[in-house]
C-alpha cells in the first residue's frame, strides 16, 4: 500500500487527477473513496438525481445546523458518496461563471488563476456538442450538449423575458454570461456524464491507478511537518496508505476541511475542544463557507407541466419506453431547463442574479411535485457575501461535522434576493407567460412588491441549497488562506487540497465545471513539478 500520490475522494475533482497523473505509466496513483462503485442506474439516467438525492447509500445526507438566516431552520445537504462524487448525483448543469470571478481570485494574489489561465483548462475538460466557438473545447474527456429538451411553459418563459428587456444569450460559458437562455448539460447519448465517466471509466484498466471503493479515510499522516500518508478504515480493517510524493484532499467542500481537523490542522481552540492534538495552526480551515441560496417562486398554469405528465402508471409506462427506445423525453431532463444571468441594479459589471427555470413545482426540491400544473422560477444571488462555517463535532471520523451556512446575514444578500424575487414577478408580467399564469402560488399575492420584509421572509422561511458549498479551504495568501496558488497547503509539505474547497470566492454559477477545471489545473501543476523535480534530481 504504498504509491507516489494518494489522492482522497473520486469527486469532480479527484477523478480528474487520477486520470492525469496516472497518464506516466512510471507513477503509482491510488483514488480513495468513501462510496462505493457508480453501478446503480439511477446515477446514469439523467433524472435519476431525484432518487439519488434520498439515497444515504450514494449520498452523505449531510443536514445543516438551524440557521438564523433562515428563520432557524435547519435544511439538507445532499453530496455525492460514490464514484464521481457528487458529478454522480447533480443536475447535469454545466456553468463556467464568469471571467471576472477568476480575475478576482488573481487580483487576490493567486497568480495563475486568472480567467485566461484557467480557459485552456474549461477547454482541456470539454467536449463540446454545440455551435463552434472559440471559447470551447473539443475531444476531451467530459460531453457537454445544449439541452435537446423543450417545455412549452420554459420556453415561454425565456421568451417573456426577452419581452421584459433582457437579450438572448446562445451561450453563457463564452465569456460573457448575461442574458437568459437554456441550460447546457453534462451528458452523452442520454447518460449522465459525471466526472467518474468522463474521467475514469477510460482508464480504469490502468496498472499504475489503483481505485480504492467503500474506503473512509480517518485522517492525514504526518511525519513532523510532512504528510507521508493517510489512514483509512474499511469495516473493521484499518490500513495506512503511504505517499511517496503527495497527499492529494480531494474529499469536497465538507470533507477536505474535515480531515485536515481530525489531522490536527485547524484553528487550535476548536480542535482542542475535541482533544485532537495541534499540528498546525491553520485558522481558516472550515471558514468562508459560502453557498448559492435559491428562492422558489412557483407559479400554477393552464397548460401541462411535469407534475401531471408524470403521473399514473401509463404516463410512467410511456416516458420508460421513451427512454429506452429513443433515449430522449422527461427521463433525460437536467434539473433545470431555462436560466438567465441578469443584473438587479444596471450600474453592475456583470449578472448578480441567476434563474433556474423548471417545468415542475414542489414545496422542497427533494420531496413529491404538486399535483397541479405549475412551473418554478428559482433565482438566486451569484455572489453572496455572507460567509459560514464548518466545525468539528467530534474528532471521530463518523460523526457529520456541524455545517452553519449563516444565509443572508448580510444586507447586500437580503436586499438581492428580494430584487431576485421582483424580477422574477416582472418577467412573468410578460407574455407569453403571462397569459399562461393562473395565479403566482408562491410567494402569492398576499406579500407585493412594496413589501420588503414580508418578501425577505418568505425567502427565509423557505428557501433551499442549490448545493454549491464552497470555499472552505482558501486559496491566498491572508492569514485566513489554506492553501497556496500551486493548492498546498500553507505551512506542510506534500500536501494539497483540490476541489471546490479552494475557491477564495464562489463562482458566478453552478460548481460542477469549475471543479474539473481546478482538477485539471492542478494536475497539470503537479505533473510540471514531479518533472522539475525529477530532472533537478532531488525530492521536494
Ligand atoms: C444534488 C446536487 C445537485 C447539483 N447540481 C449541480 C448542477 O446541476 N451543476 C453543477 O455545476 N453543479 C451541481 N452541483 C454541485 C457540484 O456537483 C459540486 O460542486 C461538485 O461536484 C463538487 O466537486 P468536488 O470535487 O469539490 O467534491 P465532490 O464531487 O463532492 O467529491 C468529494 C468526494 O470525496 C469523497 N469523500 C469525502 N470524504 C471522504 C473521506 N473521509 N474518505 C473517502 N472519501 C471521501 C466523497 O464521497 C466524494 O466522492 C450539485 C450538487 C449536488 C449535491
Amino acid at each position: 500500500m504504498e504509491f507516489d500520490y494518494v489522492i482522497v475522494g473520486a469527486g469532480s475533482s479527484g477523478c480528474v487527477l487520477a486520470n492525469r497523473l496516472s497518464t506516466d505509466p512510471s507513477v503509482r496513483v491510488a483514488v480513495i473513496e468513501a462510496g462505493g462503485r457508480d453501478v446503480s442506474p439511477w446515477i446514469h439516467i439523467p433524472v435519476g438525481y431525484f432518487r439519488t438525492i434520498k439515497n444515504p447509500a450514494l449520498n452523505w445526507m449531510y443536514r445543516t445546523e438551524q440557521d438564523p438566516g433562515l428563520n432557524g431552520r435547519a435544511i439538507n445537504w445532499p453530496r455525492g458518496k460514490t464514484l464521481g462524487g457528487s458529478s454522480s448525483i447533480n443536475g447535469l448543469l454545466y456553468v463556467r461563471g464568469q471571467p471576472q470571478d477568476y480575475d478576482g481570485w488573481a487580483q487576490r494574489g493567486n497568480s495563475g488563476w486568472s480567467w485566461d489561465d484557467v480557459l485552456p483548462y474549461f477547454q482541456k475538460s470539454e467536449n463540446w456538442n454545440g455551435p463552434d466557438a472559440s471559447e470551447r473545447g473539443q475531444g476531451g474527456p467530459l460531453t457537454v450538449n445544449q439541452s435537446h429538451n423543450t417545455w412549452p411553459i420554459v420556453d415561454a418563459w425565456v421568451e417573456a423575458a426577452q419581452e421584459a428587456g433582457f437579450s438572448y444569450n446562445n451561450d453563457y460559458n463564452s465569456g460573457d454570461q448575461e442574458g437568459v437562455g437554456f441550460f447546457q448539460q453534462t451528458a452523452q447519448n442520454g447518460l449522465r456524464c459525471s466526472s467518474a465517466k468522463a474521467y475514469l471509466a477510460p482508464v480504469r484498466q490502468r496498472s499504475n491507478l489503483h481505485i480504492i471503493t467503500r474506503a473512509l479515510v480517518e485522517k492525514i499522516t504526518f511525519d513532523g511537518r510532512t504528510a507521508t500518508g493517510i489512514m483509512i478504515t474499511q469495516g473493521l480493517q484499518k490500513t495506512h496508505i503511504k505517499a511517496r510524493k503527495e497527499v492529494i484532499l480531494s474529499a469536497g467542500s465538507i470533507g477536505s476541511p474535515q480531515l485536515l481537523m481530525l489531522s490536527g490542522v485547524g484553528k487550535p481552540d476548536e480542535l482542542k475542544q475535541h482533544g485532537i492534538e495541534v499540528l498546525h495552526a491553520a485558522n481558516g480551515v472550515g471558514k468562508n463557507l459560502q453557498d448559492h441560496l435559491q428562492a422558489r417562486p412557483v407559479y400554477k398554469v393552464n397548460l401541462p407541466t411535469i407534475n401531471t405528465k408524470t403521473r399514473g402508471l401509463l404516463n410512467h409506462l410511456s416516458i420508460g419506453l421513451q427512454y429506452v427506445f429513443n433515449r430522449s423525453g422527461p427521463m433525460t431532463l437536467a434539473a433545470s431547463l431555462g436560466t438567465a444571468f441578469l443584473k438587479t441594479r444596471p450600474e453592475l459589471s456583470s449578472p448578480d442574479i441567476q434563474f433556474h427555470i423548471q417545468p415542475l413545482s414542489a414545496d422542497d426540491p427533494t420531496i413529491e411535485m404538486h399535483n397541479f400544473d405549475a412551473f418554478t422560477a428559482s433565482v438566486l444571488q451569484l455572489r453572496p457575501q455572507s460567509t459560514g462555517e464548518i466545525l468539528l463535532k467530534s474528532a471521530n471520523i463518523h460523526d457529520h461535522p456541524a455545517i452553519h451556512p449563516n444565509y443572508l446575514s448580510e444586507r447586500i444578500d437580503q436586499e438581492t434576493i428580494v430584487d431576485g424575487i421582483r424580477c422574477a414577478r416582472r418577467i412573468c408580467r410578460h407574455q407569453p407567460v403571462s397569459g399562461m399564469i393562473e395565479t403566482e402560488y408562491k410567494p402569492g399575492p398576499n406579500v407585493p412588491d412594496e413589501d420588503y420584509d414580508g418578501l425577505l421572509d418568505w425567502a427565509r422561511q423557505t428557501s433551499t441549497t442549490i448545493y454549491h458549498p464552497t470555499g472552505t479551504c482558501k486559496m491566498g495568501h491572508d492569514p485566513m488562506a489554506v492553501v497556496d496558488e500551486t493548492l498546498r497547503v500553507h505551512g506542510l509539505d506534500r500536501l494539497r487540497v483540490v476541489d471546490c474547497s479552494i475557491m477564495p470566492q464562489i463562482v458566478s454559477g453552478n460548481t460542477n465545471g469549475p471543479a474539473i477545471m481546478i482538477g485539471e489545473k492542478a494536475a497539470d501543476m503537479i505533473i510540471k513539478d514531479q518533472k522539475a523535480t525529477t530532472a533537478g534530481g532531488h525530492h521536494s
